[in-house]
């Protein structure tokens, strides 16, 4: 059974996500503020950590950072009370794998952390790491390096990544990543995937303009090129 970690310092808040939780099966633990939930996360190593934006001591942005920087890829589901679009994207810049704005509905939640939870079983079983010319991408930890130099590549653009390793070569929809990344995010359209693609793109390409990894396939999607020396 899964084992989610809460991290939240409102008591009423927890509780009711520790009862809804526990209600559907999950085994749960809980920290009530960003040290001590930083800590739990790096030694229990739970499968999905629920996380609050506003906690004391230390943030669940710079929480995120800091998880991803010392390797852990599990997912996140962001709690924030904010409903600013800067915090939407604040959060997954800073490793969330998807955020939910308070108040939500525990229906939500649950559907939420299954899609997560079936998301990250899925890409356990695909491949771990993804190489592109001088360019590594690790899945596990959610980190790529040129060479020795880290590169900045957020959570959901490694996810698109991950997913175009997977099926190598074959040419995915806008509406199967929108499906697979995005289900349950407020209401993204194709666009977004471009827009992403676009940002990746600009990233890994030697000449953006005219791709040699991730490819467009017209009316379809994209793909990731087949094996290249
Ligand atoms: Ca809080």
């Amino acid at each position: 059974m899964p084992r989610l970690l809460i991290i939240e310092d409102e008591p009423a808040m927890r509780t009711a996500l520790e009862e809804t939780l526990r209600g559907l099966g999950f085994r749960t633990s809980s920290a009530v503020n960003g040290p001590a939930g930083l800590e739990k996360a790096c030694t229990e190593e739970p499968d999905l950590i629920l996380l609050d934006v506003m906690l004391p001591g230390l943030d669940g942005y710079a929480l995120c950072r800091e998880l991803r920087r010392r390797g852990r890829g599990m997912p996140v589901l962001m709690l924030t009370a904010k409903a600013l679009v800067d915090d939407r994207v604040e959060g997954l810049e800073s490793g969330a794998d998807d955020y939910l704005v308070k108040p939500f509905s525990m229906k939500e939640l649950a559907a939420r952390v299954r899609a997560l939870l079936r998301r990250a079983s899925n890409a356990a079983s695909g491949p771990q790491t993804l190489t592109l010319g001088s360019i590594v991408f690790d899945f596990k930890t959610m980190t790529a390096h040129r060479g020795k130099e880290p590169l900045s590549v957020n959570v959901r653009e490694m996810r698109i990544l991950q997913l175009l390793a997977e099926r190598r070569g074959e040419p995915i929809s806008r509406e199967t990543f929108l499906d697979a990344i995005w289900d349950y995010n407020a209401w993204p359209t194709t666009r977004s995937v471009d827009n992403y693609i676009a940002a990746i793109r600009s990233k890994i390409e030697p000449d953006p303009e005219h791709p040699r990894w991730i490819l467009t396939v017209r009316g379809i999607g994209y793909r990731l090129a087949g094996e290249v020396d």
